[in-house]
């Protein structure tokens, strides 16, 4: 017998290093979206949300053509209407587009803005690394002084500091400007020119394309050439190293845990002057936060230069290292009310009832189907619900309900159209 083409052998499947977000994990999303949002608005950052597909070219121009994201990284394909979009692999570029674009810098100096979402990199997946994950990032746009370097790596530290996160600490660097990087660079590739044959095959296209990148390999035989590569701080000119020297002034005024690192460099080519990133110290190889200062984006994109600065925080790194260290994601849950109906008739009027209570703004639980009372009962003790509402046939007729502290099981009947005060009550 032929086989039946729309069976399948095996249901559907996540795409390759993408997941899904299940209500299981809700707390720590949520815990994010709550402090995430209190954090930005102490802090004075407005939300922003650009589109997940943009333009090729704006990434191509944006990054750099000769960074990993972009050489190898990017989910893009062409429209009906023969566009090349892509799927955003990272936030900041669609925000300095955005900027441009609606002329954000007239109506604040500087523009201080948050978002959130998906990004996606088609990178091989392992643990802590996916295909899809999620950013949450701030931008400050429109200045250039070391202030707001500082200010954005103290938000991010205040962010996770509030989610529970102890330890923290920042990874600082410099990546110099257009007055000092050429001279680096040129002193760097001179030393490796002499080191070409000992280091690893991504280094070989680093050194032809993008030779700061060297300093960025994991590999151990390049990790150990590394050490006797010159360093950017020799290099530096006036204006970068006295922006350093103040950022970092500025770091210990206010007692941050830090680590200069002179081979910090990360993956993205607009950064100019400032990189950190924000580790553990027992992982600092996986960092939970990068950025820097991007002076150089708002000339690639838009024609005029436009100093900024920002960071972002990858939320399941976050989320996998809360889980790890069991801390309690801080939540504050609003207490609930369990909706028990017996019988049709309860059935019906129990939707209108629990709709009257949730327009009062009361948590309704509910397990309807063909549940009896005492499996009703049973799943609003598990769900660790203060009051059990209990409306049965007799309770239909007699147009009550009945109200039952789930902590020590007294029953009370009031008259239904009291239901909202006499619910509210019980709560408080
Ligand atoms: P980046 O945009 O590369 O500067 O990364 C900022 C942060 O996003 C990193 O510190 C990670 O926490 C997170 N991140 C970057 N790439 C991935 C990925 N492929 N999967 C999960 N998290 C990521």
């Amino acid at each position: 017998m032929e086989k039946d083409s729309t069976k399948k052998d095996k249901p559907y499947q996540t795409v390759r290093g993408m997941h899904d977000i299940l209500p299981k994990d809700e707390d720590y999303w949520r815990s994010i979206w709550e402090i995430g949002n209190e954090i930005s608005e102490i802090h004075d950052f407005n939300f922003i949300e650009t589109p997940i597909l943009e333009a090729v070219g704006l990434f191509e121009e944006g990054i750099g053509e000769a960074t990993d994201i972009v050489e190898k990284e990017m989910f893009s394909f062409k429209t009906k209407g023969r566009e090349i979009v892509v799927l955003r692999p990272e936030g900041t570029a669609p925000i300095m587009r955005s900027y441009i674009q609606h002329h954000l810098g007239h109506f604040s100096s500087p523009l201080k803005v948050f978002y959130w979402g998906p990004m996606f990199r088609y990178e091989r997946p392992q643990s802590g690394r996916y295909r899809q994950f999620h950013q949450w990032g701030f931008e400050v746009i429109g200045e250039a002084d070391p202030f707001y370097d500082v200010q954005i790596m103290l938000v991010t530290l205040n962010f996770l500091k509030a989610l529970g996160i102890k330890g923290l600490k920042i990874k600082i660097n410099t990546v110099g400007c257009r007055v000092c990087r050429p001279t680096y660079r040129k002193r760097l590739v001179q030393y490796y020119r002499t080191q070409k044959r000992n280091i690893c095959k991504d280094c070989i296209r680093r050194y032809e394309k993008n030779p700061l990148r060297l300093l960025d390999c994991t590999v151990r035989e390049c990790k150990e050439i590394r050490e006797g590569a010159p360093i950017i701080l020799d290099y530096l000119c006036q204006a970068c190293n006295s922006h350093f020297k103040e950022v970092l002034g500025l770091i210990e005024d206010n007692e941050i845990e830090y680590e200069p690192d002179p081979h910090l460099v990360r993956g993205l080519d607009y950064y100019s002057k400032t990189v950190f990133e924000v580790v553990l110290p027992k992982n600092a190889d996986r960092a939970l936060a990068g950025g820097g200062r991007y002076d150089y984006l708002g000339e690639v994109l838009g024609g005029r230069t436009i100093p900024a600065v920002g960071v972002s925080l990858g939320l399941e790194r976050i989320i996998e290292y809360i889980k790890e260290k069991e801390i309690d994601p801080k939540r504050k849950k609003k207490p609930s009310v369990f909706f028990v109906v017996v019988g049709e008739e309860a059935k019906k009027k129990g939707l209108c009832l629990i709709n009257k209570l949730r327009l009062s703004n009361i948590k309704v639980l509910e397990s309807v189907g063909k549940q009896s009372l005492k499996n009703q009962l049973k799943i609003a003790n598990k769900t660790k619900s203060k009051l059990s509402l209990i409306l049965g046939q007799r309770e239909c007729f007699e147009e009550t309900v009945m109200i039952r502290n789930m902590k020590t099981g007294v029953q009370e009947t009031v008259p239904t159209e009291n239901i909202v005060e006499e619910t509210k009550k019980r709560l408080r």
